[in-house]
């Protein structure tokens, strides 16, 4: 009898075992019956060659459509080649002085080939290939295949573990298994509808039937959305059961003063997130919450009215962000928001004015020594520094509320590193700030321990961007175009930016016949000759002297130069609402969300901002429809969306998929969305009666099964 826990040795032999170990990390009965099948073949439907994709380990089901022998010109001995099919397109696979394959590898005869896919002179090959080949069905008088059904699980493979060598292994462990009580809560079980795990796995891995394997799937799903959903309330509910400094609106404070100062109205989304978060800060335990909305949705402005009402509670607000600059113009922006709001203590400050503090490292000593001062003692209620501020030594006199701009930097280990840093060791209130909008299902997964608000609307008065793919491949005379655009923008004395992907001072870095990037180096003294002559073209890029990157960026800011051909440099920070047209080259070796931020450099004054994404990607490629989703909508949250669309599941969670186990093997954060936020919710309730799980042994193997501690770290971070 096989259990999850059990090693794999007894039941499949040391050898198989070790190369189960070391080819694709599975040490135990469950690791094992966890490594789904990637797809299902079905004999008689080959698999589909023009979905593979270079460089990935593939198992196809294929015929063989010829083989030919040649003997080596370089060395001594053979080369079989064999070409297999799928019907229409074709891989070739060669052997190495196994000429004596040929007699079973005839024409005509349908098997599994795992290898590398490699591409060489445009075809497609399978490296180093290994296969197994299948009985035709309606041959009954041979020996019949290893397979049972007409179904065959394809797993994913490694070098020397080929598909069938794990479905063997497979069938080994699952004809002994017998699990204990299934670890899924059955109330959770008939609730949703969920098949037993024991039929689940058999079903997944031996399915009778597509239908079965639909509703195998939905159970293990099931497994891995509570798994990290449980880890995720368990530490909610770590933080959220802490003490917290309250921090109560107080009607009459710089709050409401500053309110009533604002020279605009509140967008909807600002005040009901205001509300939110103004309920969460009155309460004593802390908060921590996400806030995510594009730059120039207003999030400042929501910070800044929650700083206030814990100033006004008489406590501290710290705002932290990722550098020292950033830091600095936060400052700035703060203070010239709050006015004299901001002068206590100084001649002409309001009436109980605080005092925003700046504290980075570069800051000469003597000033830092005042902030520091300021700070200890709660003279300044609002203190902006970098990360390092908290891991610092600095004291604050009765710290409220921790703001932190830009998620991206700031894991779990600095969230934990502010608890306990409240005044009377409370955990003081969080609020993090992100300006990369993703998908909710997302964010609660990789942002689980928080929750999540969003400002979906921008301000009113903001320009429109419209957005164009110029196919510089398919339409040439779309790219003269483009750059006549730009002539006439600056004709109306507007400003131009055109990114290139490379500086073009490297070597180019690039493998195989893939055309190298274009480079700003190059391009900069072609336009200025050419498309866009007798305009003043500047260049930027980030190798450039600092002093040199500062009085490129002033003589565009003064509008001295028409046209600035720049890297991504000019993604952060850099505003000038005179520069009206965007021209993005190479397009396509952009991101969706770094395309989506690089556009919102123009349309920032009054005048409807342009943005060109000219590429070379053909039409009907899936690179081509990420620049179309760009092109499609200026809402990065849909945008987000679209881009996750157009991804393989895989890239969503990244590198850990291949080399760690990341336990998200079947979920998928897109299609199921309502299942992620159910899970959650009995997560939440599950914890919430029982927070050490003591109750529910099953789901604490559950969880440790399908998520080890490294990749709960690495979903936080990512
Ligand atoms: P974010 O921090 O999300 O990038 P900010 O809070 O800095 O956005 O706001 C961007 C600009 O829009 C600022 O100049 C701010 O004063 C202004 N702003 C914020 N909220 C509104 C609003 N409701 N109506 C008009 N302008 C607003
Ligand atoms: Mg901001």
């Amino acid at each position: 009898m096989s259990q999850l826990r059990d090693p794999l040795g007894p039941f499949l032999g040391d050898k198989t075992a070790k190369a189960l170990a070391n080819g694709l990390n599975l040490h135990t009965v469950g690791d094992l019956l966890r490594h789904y099948p990637r797809r299902y073949a079905e004999r008689g439907e080959l698999t589909d060659i023009a979905g593979l994709e270079v460089g990935e380990h593939a198992t196809v089901l294929a015929r063989v459509e010829n083989t030919s022998k040649r003997r080596m010109k370089s060395r001594n001995g053979t080369v079989l080649e064999v070409t297999i099919t799928d019907g229409t397109r074709k891989l070739s696979c060669a052997f190495f002085n196994q000429a004596w394959r040929e007699r079973e590898l005839r024409p005509g005869r349908t098997g599994l080939f795992a290898g590398k896919v490699t591409e060489f002179r445009r075809t497609l090959q399978l490296a180093h290939p290994e296969y197994q080949l299948l009985e035709t069905l309606d041959d009954e008088t041979s020996a019949v295949d290893d397979f049972v059904g007409r179904i065959i699980p394809v797993y994913p493979a490694a070098e020397g573990l080929g598909s069938w060598v794990i479905s063997k292994a497979v069938r080994q462990v699952l004809d002994t298994f017998e699990p204990e009580e299934d670890p899924m809560p059955a109330e959770l079980l008939a609730r949703y509808g969920l098949t037993d795990l024991r039929s689940a796995l058999e079903d997944v891995h031996r399915p009778p039937n597509r239908q079965a394997i639909e509703v195998a799937q939905h159970r293990l799903k099931w497994d891995e959305a509570m798994a990290v959903q449980l880890i995720f309330a368990q530490r909610r509910y770590s933080a959220v059961s802490r003490p917290a400094p309250a921090c109560p609106r107080r009607p009459e404070g710089l709050a409401t003063e500053f309110d009533g100062r604002l020279p605009f109205d509140l967008t909807e989304g600002q005040r009901d997130v205001g509300e939110k978060i103004s309920a969460d800060l009155a309460g004593e335990h802390p908060m921590n919450r996400l806030l995510q909305g594009e730059v120039g949705s207003g999030k400042t402005v929501v910070a800044l009215r929650a700083m206030l009402q814990a100033v006004d509670a008489g406590r501290q607000a710290a705002m932290l962000a990722p550098t020292e600059v950033l830091a600095a113009q936060h400052a700035r922006s703060l203070r010239e928001l709050l006015g004299d709001l901001a002068q206590g203590g100084e001649l002409g400050g309001a009436e109980n004015a605080t005092r925003v503090a700046l504290l980075t490292g570069s800051m000469p000593a003597k000033e830092r020594k005042q902030a520091l001062l300021d700070v200890a003692s709660g003279a300044a209620g609002i203190v902006v520094g970098t990360h390092a501020l908290i891991q610092d030594t600095v004291s604050f006199a009765d710290l409220g509320l921790v703001v932190v701009d830009e998620q991206h930097r700031f894991g779990v280990e600095q969230r934990d590193a502010l608890r306990s840093r409240g005044a009377d060791f409370t955990s003081p209130h969080v609020l993090v700030m992100t300006a990369t909008p993703i998908p909710r299902t997302v964010a609660m997964t990789v942002y689980g321990d928080l929750e999540i608000s969003s400002l979906r609307e921008l301000p009113a008065g903001r320009s429109p961007i419209s957005t164009s793919v110029v196919p510089a491949a398919e339409k040439p005379a779309w790219l003269d175009r483009a750059w006549q655009r730009v002539a006439e923008e600056v004709g109306k004395g507007h400003q131009a930016y055109v990114v290139c992907p490379r500086i073009g001072d490297e070597p180019a870095a690039e493998k195989g016949d893939k055309r190298p990037a274009l480079a700003v180096l190059d391009l900069a003294p072609e336009l200025a000759e050419g498309a866009l002559n007798g305009l003043r073209v500047g260049v930027l890029h980030g190798r450039m002297p600092s002093e040199e990157k500062d009085e490129v960026m002033r003589s565009f800011a003064a509008g001295s130069t028409d046209v600035l051909v720049a890297t991504t440099v000019i993604e952060v920070g850099v505003n000038v609402p005179n520069a009206t047209v965007m021209v993005i080259m190479d397009a396509e070796r952009f991101g969706v969300s770094q395309l989506h931020q690089l556009r919102g450099r123009v349309g920032r004054g009054d005048v409807p901002g342009l943005c060109l994404l000219v590429t070379e990607a053909l039409e009907g490629t899936t690179t081509r429809e990420r620049l179309t989703a760009v092109e499609s909508t200026v809402d990065g949250f849909e945008l987000s969306r679209m881009d996750l669309e157009l991804r393989r599941e895989g890239d969503i969670l990244g590198s850990a998929q291949s080399g760690k186990r990341s336990g998200l093997k079947l979920l998928s954060l897109l299609r199921d969305e309502e299942m992620i936020a159910e899970a959650r919710l009995r997560a939440q309730e599950i914890v919430g009666d029982d927070p050490s799980l003591g109750g529910h042994l099953g789901l604490v193997h559950l969880v440790s099964e399908l998520v080890d501690a490294d990749s709960a770290e690495y979903l936080e971070k990512t």
